[in-house]
Formats: structure tokens, C-alpha cells, sequence
């Protein structure tokens, strides 16, 4: 079971969600997951996916976070 003292949110709210420079926060935009944890796993995630890593605020952008592998690097 996961830890219920996480909060659990999507990633459009979420402030570890990396995007495109030009990137609008929609459902279906894709971004780099740069939470430190989940780094190593260059996961690719949409604006409705979402964990209990989540920690509110706006999104980081670099260009490339949406390629698939991401080629950005995180920048939080
Ligand atoms: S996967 Fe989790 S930590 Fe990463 S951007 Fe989405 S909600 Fe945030």
C-alpha cells in the first residue's frame, strides 16, 4: 500500500512535471517526470497521470522533455 500521508495529484499540478518551453498545461501534453526520485526512470508522463510524489506549483520547461526518451535534463 502506499503511504497515505503522500498526497496524491496529477501531474498538470504538479511542480516536478517538466514540459516543453511552448507547452500548454492540457491533459494530454506530455513532460518529463523530475522529481529526484523518479529521475533515474525518465518516465514521460501526460498532464492527467499523476503520483504521490506530487507536490503543487507550475511545471519547469526545457526543450525536449517531451521526446521519447526525454532528452531535456531536469532543471529543479
Ligand atoms: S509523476 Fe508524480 S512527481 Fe512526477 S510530475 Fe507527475 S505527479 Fe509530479
Amino acid at each position: 500500500m502506499a503511504k497515505q500521508k503522500d498526497e496524491w495529484g496529477l501531474c498538470k499540478d504538479c511542480k516536478w512535471w517538466q514540459i516543453e518551453p511552448d507547452g500548454s498545461v492540457e491533459n494530454l501534453t506530455l513532460g518529463l517526470c523530475i522529481d529526484e526520485k523518479l529521475q533515474p526512470f525518465q518516465l514521460r508522463v501526460s498532464g492527467i497521470s499523476g503520483c504521490n510524489r506530487f507536490m503543487n506549483g507550475k511545471p519547469a520547461r526545457a526543450k525536449g522533455s517531451s521526446d521519447a526518451p526525454p532528452s531535456a535534463e531536469p532543471v529543479r
